[in-house]
């Protein structure tokens, strides 16, 4: 009997451990290759006039992709990397490579869900069948105690019902120790554009040097785990903005699938059990339910979560404004806490979650500007872009997602004082800042001209005015 060959199509589930596809091909017996496909539109420019992935998410990418090759081929198998349709192009391989089923994991987004619907179909035109596989999230959907479409609106609920029902999280699938291969194939596919992945390095000042791939985000669990022994105080310092070990920094591998939330949830168990269970042990997977519900809300709604209305069809959500978006994206709004959060992005790929809940509330409460053109500057700036992280966030923060509290926004000078108390963080993004006295460092402006001169600062010429009035008409953040 020949023996069936599988094909995984790998997306954001780059990583051995914890797969389901490796797993299963591995049973059937099949020989296994793998191939992964830069989707030329990802690199297509927005409609707000940048790349739709920028420079160092696509490095980060390239890396973790690169990584799981190497992984790959170590083990044995066969795997390829190509640019295009993957809609034309997988099923093309498929063909030749008398692939018997191609596997894949399903996502839910619009973009992705019409590709998989796509690929789908040609390969039932050559008559391979597909076998996909959940791999996202913490909770399989299939365990959840409601139906997707009847998931709560509030995150609170939803995760009190995971809570309350005492839910199991789903065991890890092994990792593979050989790959059966594929017979050797020479195959010329179309590779990727070289303007794709521009030769850009983060500012050295980034909070920490972030390298794609399984091997890198394992490493990086042990360091925050076991090494520095930092998830005991996880809860005390989240909110920080400075420095590596504030927060866990997991979410550029767990966008990429380099790290699988199952696996971090079976480390924090261990945690439990060989150093500490604590309120700091316990938020970390609270924060991982998060990531859940953002998943499972953008099922639930489809393309809503892109729509300018959002999930919750709210009229006059913000307008444009080329010159305003423009210092908000740049770092030159006259805000210190935003323009060094923003120039921290766009240095580094990378923003903490405190800074990206004031600049983006900032962009949609404070310069009322539609807050798409926020979500889509973000997906192409940060090396951990999720798309149902990332538009669920900013829907929840315009007022148009899952917020209970309908007009909620950030007061930036309140955040910036019980937050960055000393200044530390925008004297580290704004070196123009840095003689100025703590007490003026959030508020420049309030410098006399007689004291901007004796600090040698020129406000207006070093650091801008600031591009807009504050004002805050009901509840406070
Ligand atoms: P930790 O504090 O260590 O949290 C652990 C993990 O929990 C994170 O890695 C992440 O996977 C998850 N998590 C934590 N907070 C959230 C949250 N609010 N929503 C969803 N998951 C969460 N996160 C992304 O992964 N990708 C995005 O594209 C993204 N865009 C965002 C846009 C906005 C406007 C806002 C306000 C938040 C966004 N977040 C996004 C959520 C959050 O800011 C980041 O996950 C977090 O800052 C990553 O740092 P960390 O891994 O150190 O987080």
């Amino acid at each position: 009997m020949t023996r069936q060959t599988v094909l995984i199509w790998f997306r954001n589930d780059l990583r051995l451990h914890d797969h389901e596809g490796i797993h299963h091909a591995l049973g059937s017996g099949a020989a296994i290759a793998g191939v992964y496909c830069y989707d030329s539109r990802q690199f297509a420019t927005t409609r707000w006039g940048f790349p739709k992935t920028g420079a160092l998410r696509a490095k980060f990418l390239q890396e973790a992709v690169e990584d799981l090759r190497q992984q790959w081929q170590a083990l044995g198998g066969q795997f390829w990397m190509t640019a295009g349709l993957p809609e034309i192009i997988i099923p093309q391989l498929a063909v030749q490579l008398h692939a018997t089923t191609v596997y894949f994991q399903r996502e839910v987004t619009q973009e992705e869900v019409q590709v998989e619907q796509h690929l789908t179909q040609a390969l039932q035109r050559q008559g391979i069948p597909v076998h996909r596989f959940w791999g996202t999230t913490l909770y399989h959907p299939d365990d959840l105690p409601f139906a997707v479409q009847d998931l709560p609106d509030v995150f609170t609920p939803f995760r009190k019902q995971i809570e309350h029902q005492n839910m199991a999280v789903r065991p890890l699938f092994p990792p593979p120790s050989a790959l059966p291969p594929v017979p050797p194939l020479a195959l010329t596919l179309p590779t990727p554009s070289p303007e794709w992945f521009l030769p850009e390095e983060a500012d050295p000042r980034g909070v920490m040097t972030f390298q794609g791939g399984e091997r890198a985000g394992l490493a990086r669990l042990d360091h925050y785990f076991w090494q520095g022994d930092h998830l005991k105080a996880y809860k005390a310092t989240r909110n920080g903005m400075l420095g590596a070990d504030y927060s866990s920094k997991f979410s550029p591998w767990l966008a990429l699938g380099c790290l699988s939330p199952r696996w971090i949830y079976q480390a924090v168990k261990r945690y439990e059990r060989e150093r500490i269970s604590n309120d700091s042990t316990y938020w970390l997977i609270f924060e991982l339910l998060w990531r859940d519900f953002f998943r499972f809300v953008a099922q639930k709604y489809g393309d809503r979560l892109f729509y300018r209305s959002g999930l919750r069809g709210m009229q006059g959500t913000g307008g444009w404004d080329p010159a305003q978006f423009e210092r908000w994206q740049t770092g030159h709004t006259g805000y210190p806490l935003i323009d060094a959060n923003m120039r921290e992005l766009a240095l580094t790929g990378f923003m903490s979650n405190r800074g990206r809940q004031n600049v983006a509330s900032f962009l949609c409460k404070n310069l009322g500007l539609d807050w798409r053109s926020g979500a889509a500057w973000f997906e192409s700036s940060l090396i951990d872009y999720d798309v149902c992280s990332n538009w669920g966030n900013w829907n929840y923060i315009a007022g148009t997602g899952n917020d209970p509290r309908n007009a909620r926004y950030f007061n930036i000078l309140k955040q910036a004082k019980q937050y960055d108390p000393q200044g530390a963080y925008v004297r580290h993004w704004l070196p123009e800042l840095a003689p100025l006295p703590t007490a003026n460092v959030h508020q420049p402006w309030s410098l006399t001209p007689q004291e901007q001169q004796r600090l040698n600062v020129r406000l207006g010429q070093d650091y801008p005015r600031p591009c807009i009035e504050l004002k805050y008409p009901t509840h406070r953040g």
